[in-house]
């Protein structure tokens, strides 16, 4: 019987036999005994599946993997050790030197330098696309070498919203898969899955986990993509692999290639692999995600209205709000509300805002977002501060910007605090 997410929030993942903890328990350890060399030997060729070394798989990893896989309707998740390795394996995982990806422009800041910096000096170029770029001004952003799309179903900071369907048709239609990071919405507001995405990546920092107690990320493969139809653009996937006896993934492990090698050959060389600890406390997080993202809504749209009315703000920009430009968008893949991050800037100076912004109470100045506490940033002073002017414009991001998180906080309190600091300037 397929359960709705609310249980599987709770209750997904660590299964425990008669006489096994209850609460799924923290494996601690590196490494796992086998009685004989015959036995590693196989785990290690892959014959069985099992545990040996914790860089690869641990219980307590695996777990909480199975219950976000189940969450987002995978055939396979990997957990990563932030969201920004999670982004990394997603892309490397079919990309070499040489080959090209597309991305839309307005992304996380992390991820636009990931993406702009450091794969192009790994040989892998990015084409940065804008959201509303037309049909045939995508298209004419692919070359022969293209390996994949990608965008974030709501975008950190600017809060545009992923047209997943159009972009997941223009991605197949090229013969390659759309990656969809889906950190702000989490699956209890949007499962990309189901709107033709191909892979789903998260920092599971943000929302999943909630509380700011751990930096992670994950990969999620929806099975769905069909790697040997396009065999000429993915070797690494359908041909076969020497350091694993020649093995090829597509053949061995079906459709789920391309989470295998995920684990099989990034993990295996590059690390990333979180802690168990972090693991067992996204596990709690991830408990009572159903909880927090209605409320987490709530109270950012409670806000957004509040601001949108106050004379001392500029703008309001929030997808859950009538009137914003991505208000349709939002309605289409996230009805039942988005997340609970908003932007806005201030009519008056750059001071004002810094003035506005250090007059604040509890709603704190910190490098983070989406956790139970409500918390404001400056994107163009902290996150994206690398960014020019210029190419801030281009994400979707004004200097003037203003990132509020709404927490669970109550509403009222929230509003309290905003106004006390706006009567200040
Ligand atoms: C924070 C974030 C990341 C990076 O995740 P870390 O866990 O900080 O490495 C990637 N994508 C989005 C949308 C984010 O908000």
């Amino acid at each position: 019987m397929e359960k709705h997410l609310d249980t599987i929030c709770v209750q997904g993942g660590w299964k425990p036999e008669n006489g096994e903890p209850r609460v799924l328990p923290i494996y601690q350890s590196t490494t796992f005994k086998y009685s004989s060399t015959e036995e590693m030997a196989d785990l290690f060729d892959l014959k069985k599946e099992g545990y040996f070394y914790t860089r690869l798989a641990n219980p307590t990893v695996d777990a909480v993997a199975a219950k976000i896989n189940e969450l987002e309707g995978g055939v396979g998740c990997v957990l990563t050790s932030s969201g920004q390795a999670a982004n990394l394996f997603a892309i490397l995982n079919i990309c070499n030197a040489g080959d090209h990806i597309i991305s839309v422009n307005s992304i996380y800041g992390g991820t636009f330098n990931l993406f702009g910096v450091s794969l192009e000096k790994l040989g892998i170029s990015c084409t940065f696309i804008s959201q509303s770029s037309t049909d045939e001004e995508i298209q004419a952003a692919f070359t022969p070498k293209t390996k994949c799309l990608f965008g974030e179903t709501i975008s950190n900071p600017g809060g545009e919203v992923f047209d997943i369907e159009r972009f997941a048709n223009i991605a197949h239609s090229n013969g390659v898969p759309l990656i969809v990071d889906n950190t702000f919405a989490t699956p209890i507001n949007c499962r990309p899955f189901e709107w033709g995405a191909d892979i789903v990546t998260h920092s599971t920092t943000k929302y999943m986990d909630g509380h700011a107690t751990q930096v992670g990320g994950a990969v999620i493969d929806s099975g769905n993509f069909d790697w040997e139809a396009h065999a000429d653009k993915f070797p690494g996937l359908c041909t076969p692999d020497e350091s694993y006896h020649g093995l090829v993934y597509t053949k061995y492990f079906g459709r789920k290639a391309y989470i295998s090698k995920v684990v099989s050959q990034l993990m295996r060389d590059l690390g990333s692999s979180p802690a168990p600890m972090n693991s067992f406390l996204l596990n709690i997080g991830l408990e009572t995600l159903h909880l927090r993202m209605p409320r987490h809504c709530e109270n950012a749209l409670k806000v957004a209205k509040w601001l949108k009315e106050n004379e001392k703000v500029a703008w309001v920009r929030y997808c859950g709000l009538e009137g914003d430009p991505y208000y349709e968008l939002a309605q289409k893949y996230l009805p039942d509300g988005s997340c609970g991050v908003l932007a806005f800037g201030l009519k008056g100076s750059r001071q004002d805002a810094i003035k506005f912004m250090d007059s604040l109470q509890f709603v704190a100045i910190v490098t983070h977002v989406a956790d139970a506490r409500t918390c404001i940033l400056h994107p163009a002073s902290h996150t994206h501060r690398q960014l020019s002017d210029q190419q801030l414009k281009e994400a979707g991001i004004a200097p003037d910007l203003m990132r509020l998180s709404l927490g669970i906080e109550n509403a009222e309190d929230i509003i309290a605090d905003l106004r006390q600091a706006l009567d200040r300037i």
